[in-house]
């Protein structure tokens, strides 16, 4: 049938594939992705043959070009399969554009979910999955990093971040600076691949031990509410010192 497949493919294991996306792989007319060769290998592990078919690079620096070629192979009636590189498309990768751009020139979108980081992140961590607040990838650099953590500081909500190892330690750091050193968190860590792992521990605990050792692999930071409030002993305790301070100054 005819229109957009947003197509989720595996995060580390290849087998993570769904048997109706294998499906649309296979019979779509045209194939797009964000890596084009992520997809031939996947597509190679799976039997799947590209044939004489047209596979597209299409991401965020894309021109409008590659976008109206694609509308155009919809306007011709044909199905075209999208992939980003690894996930879900459109979670902290592209997609939305094309996506848009398929429904405002009423062609008919559908998904075929699957794997994304975020959910099985959150299956693993052992902190409260009723609610969560997915951040995406925080700011590189640590002043706009603490600032988009204040704006997160009072959500009660589990708190779901993309990292990478490079800035790891750094973002814990700053994270139980800003929302409280003692808030139960967790790394999670290249799933569902061979050095899967999931490390518990407050913020300070976990800025600790990445602070030295480079972290490695793909990595999913998630941090807790918190107790009651999120602020810590030690950050109330300067909070209340400040303030005391602002009053005696304003006494004086
Ligand atoms: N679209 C993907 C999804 O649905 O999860 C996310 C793409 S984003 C560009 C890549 C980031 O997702 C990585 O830097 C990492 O933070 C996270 N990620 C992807 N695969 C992962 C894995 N196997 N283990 C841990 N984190 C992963």
């Amino acid at each position: 049938t005819p229109g957009l497949y947003l197509v989720a493919t595996p995060i580390g294991n290849a087998r993570d594939i769904t048997l109706r996306t294998l499906d649309i792989l296979r019979d779509a007319d045209v194939l797009t992705a964000e890596d084009t060769r992520s997809l031939r290998r996947l597509l190679d592990i799976h039997g799947v043959a590209l044939g004489d078919r047209p596979l597209v690079s299409y991401h965020d620096h894309s021109s409008a070009k590659v976008r109206d070629r694609i509308i155009a192979a919809l306007e011709a009636g044909q199905s075209v399969a999208y992939a980003s590189e690894a996930g879900t498309p459109m979670i902290s990768d592209p997609g939305f554009d094309l996506m848009r751009a398929a429904q405002l020139a009423g062609y008919p979108a559908t998904s075929a979910p699957g794997p994304s980081a975020v959910v099985t992140a959150l299956t693993l961590a052992g902190l409260p999955t009723d609610r969560f607040l997915f951040a995406g990838f925080l700011p590189n650099a640590s002043g706009a990093r603490k600032k988009a953590l204040t704006e997160l500081r009072g959500v009660p909500a589990t708190l779901v971040t993309y990292e990478s190892p490079k800035r790891l330690g750094a973002m814990l750091r700053d994270a139980a600076e800003v929302l409280g050193a003692e808030r139960p968190a967790a790394v999670c860590r290249e799933l569902t691949k061979k050095f899967e792992e999931v490390r518990r521990g407050t913020l300070t605990e976990l800025a600790d031990h990445y602070s030295d050792a480079q972290a490695r692999g793909e990595i999913v930071v998630l941090i807790g509410k918190g107790d009651s409030d999120s602020v810590s002993e030690t950050d109330l305790e300067s909070e209340v010192r400040k303030a005391l301070e602002t009053m005696s100054v304003r006494d004086a």
